[in-house]
């Protein structure tokens, strides 16, 4: 068949859908690189990463197609340099090598940026050892904001997670177990590391300890625990006796005007993870759906009618709130800035098989994104990435096709208002009727995204350690 005869035969498909795409289009990458205006190797004034957690290259397509459509592109799309990040971590063991583990959880791989090292599941910007309960060494593990902090620049760090939660932790913390989120759980699980036994504390006291300027996103409940057994103060009382400004939703963080005289800011908008954009379609077993015949489509996996719908979050602000926020404040300091952005509900939705749930919070994150590229491109010194922490679970599979008896699936209309199937089989999904079994993380590289100053660096295969020293403006060896 010639070209001709392909448009023709695709052509009419497409019409016969009602919505349709174009059926080629031109992509002129030397243009779109024009490296004259986007190859700068200058040092950037300013750095902001943002994670997507658990976004592999399947959780991002998935997003665009249902939220923009075949031809849409998402904010992601429109940064010119691409790479991609290898995230194997490290097996516990005597050392002083250390066999690796293929497919780490957040704590790890969130310390490889961080630090440029690697470390063993659960551990948290700290050296890797032979088990979870024997703390690592610190010694080596200093982080990106620890850096930027020390040099006199602002930094900041947001989540729609707790913001004791494993990514944000990494940049801003060192303990052996990402458990010891507050000052209770570190006393129960990182016993020999509270500050009582000589240690650096809780993750949330160490956040408070390590001076960043702005700290935004979910966990309130981990910053009330007591700080110590017997007394009465909190992380939050803590936090303020060391002169944090505390908001506790939208229109607090909204009255947040500068960072006057050093003042800090402490925003904690829910006692655990934010509310995630959508509400949650399950996918589900096929045994499931013949178990429970006339189940709300909501729960029953959607069908190709099916859109997510948009979910009240209350006084919540939206991930591009506190990074429009974030930015704002720290772009007054002369010395620049460096400010960590995370998406953490693409991967708990995923693990969950909420499909909504999942898309929801990868299109929040994608808009977050926009925030950070429009300011990028206006103030030419300020380093864009983009990445993940680890693949996940979700795939998009034939519409007509099942996946094997212990996945499950679930059916959506996307913006082209073409039915898309995706399907979650690394976890038995069970019969429960609103939670299901954890999906797991899966071992994909990932992909790396860059816009400014030495964004080229990002270019092609990377270890995800390599982008400690972008972050830190060096070069690659
Ligand atoms: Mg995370
Ligand atoms: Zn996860």
């Amino acid at each position: 068949m010639n070209r001709k005869a392909v448009a023709a035969a695709l052509g009419v498909a497409v019409l016969a859908t009602g919505a349709g795409v174009a059926v080629g289009a031109s992509n002129d990458r030397d243009q779109t690189l024009n490296f004259a205006k986007n190859l700068n190797p200058t040092k950037p004034k300013n750095v902001i990463l943002l994670v997507g957690d658990g976004m592999g290259d399947s959780e991002v397509t998935l997003a665009r197609y249902y939220g923009k459509g075949a031809a849409g592109r998402l904010n992601m799309d429109r940064l010119p340099f691409r790479g991609s990040s290898i995230h194997y971590v490290l097996r516990p063991g005597p050392g002083p090598t250390y066999q690796p583990n293929y497919v780490g959880d957040s704590a790890p791989t969130a310390t490889a940026w961080s630090t440029g090292k690697r470390t063993q599941d659960g551990r948290v910007s700290q050296g890797p050892s032979s088990a979870d309960n024997v703390p690592g060494s610190n010694e080596g593990y200093r982080t990106y904001l620890e850096i930027a902090r020390d040099k006199g620049k602002a930094t900041g760090n947001v989540s729609t997670a707790e913001i004791t939660d494993a990514t944000p932790a990494g940049p801003s913390a060192h303990i052996s177990q990402r458990a010891c989120q507050g000052p209770a759980d570190a006393r129960t699980t990182c016993p020999t590391e509270t500050k009582a036994a000589g240690g650096l504390g809780s993750i949330a006291e160490q956040q408070v300890d390590g001076g960043f300027d702005v700290t935004l996103g979910g966990g309130r409940s981990r910053y009330e625990q007591k700080l110590t057994a017997d007394g009465t103060d909190t992380v939050v009382d803590y936090a303020k006796a060391k002169g944090y400004t505390v908001v506790t939703d939208k229109d607090g963080l909204n009255g947040v005007g500068s960072l006057n005289g050093g003042k800090k800011v402490l925003g904690l908008f829910t006692g655990g993870n934010m509310t995630t954009e959508y509400a949650p379609l399950f996918a589900r077993t096929d045994a499931y759906y013949a178990a429970n015949p006339g189940r709300d489509v909501q729960v029953q996996g959607g069908s190709e009618t099916t859109t997510c719908q948009p979910q009240n979050r209350g006084s919540e602000p939206s991930l591009s709130d506190m990074t429009r926020k974030a930015i704002a404040l720290l772009e007054k300091d002369p010395q620049g800035f460096a400010l960590q952005v995370e998406g953490a509900s693409i991967d708990k939705r995923d693990h969950a098989a909420d499909v909504c749930g999942q898309i929801g919070e990868t299109l929040a994150f994608d808009d977050a994104v926009g925030i950070a590229l429009e300011y990028a491109k206006r103030k030419k010194n300020t380093l864009v990435i983009v990445t993940a922490d680890h693949s996940h679970t979700s795939q998009m599979t034939y519409t007509t096709g099942k996946p094997a008896s212990g996945a499950s699936y679930a059916t959506l209309k996307t913006a082209d208002d073409a039915p898309i199937r995706v399907s979650y089989g690394t976890a038995d999904t069970g019969l429960g009727a609103t939670t299901s079994g954890s999906q797991h993380h899966t071992g994909a590289q990932v992909p790396l995204w860059g816009f400014g100053p030495q964004a080229a660096n990002l270019q092609g295969t990377h270890d995800q350690t390599d982008i400690f020293g972008v972050l830190n403006g060096l070069r690659f060896p």
